[in-house]
């Protein structure tokens, strides 16, 4: 089945033009029981409704970027950047010499 991805540089295109990532999650702090890394290893939640998922535009400007997805219609929402990473938000930014 056909339809179009936002990307958020080149627009709508055609979804074969994209790689799907896959539903975000939060991965397990390195320390975590085996049960925790087991779960978000192998079982996803598999949702009947809005999902956030990883998108990647393959065939054109090969951004990744993030998705609100409905997975009854195939229906995308709404397409961002993913947040920046906290160390990157709170670093103070480089002086010009
Ligand atoms: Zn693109």
């Amino acid at each position: 089945m056909s339809f179009l991805v936002p990307c958020p540089v080149c627009g709508p295109r055609d979804v074969y033009e994209f790689r799907w990532g896959g539903a975000t999650s939060r991965r397990p702090t390195p320390g975590a029981p085996r049960e925790v890394w087991a779960s978000y290893l192998y079982f996803r939640d598999n949702e009947a409704g809005l999902q956030e998922e990883w998108w990647h535009h393959r065939l054109g400007c090969r951004r990744w970027f993030l998705a609100l997805r409905d997975t009854r219609t195939n229906e995308l929402v709404r397409t961002f950047w993913p947040p920046a990473p906290p160390d990157r938000a709170a670093a103070p930014e480089e002086a010009g010499p």
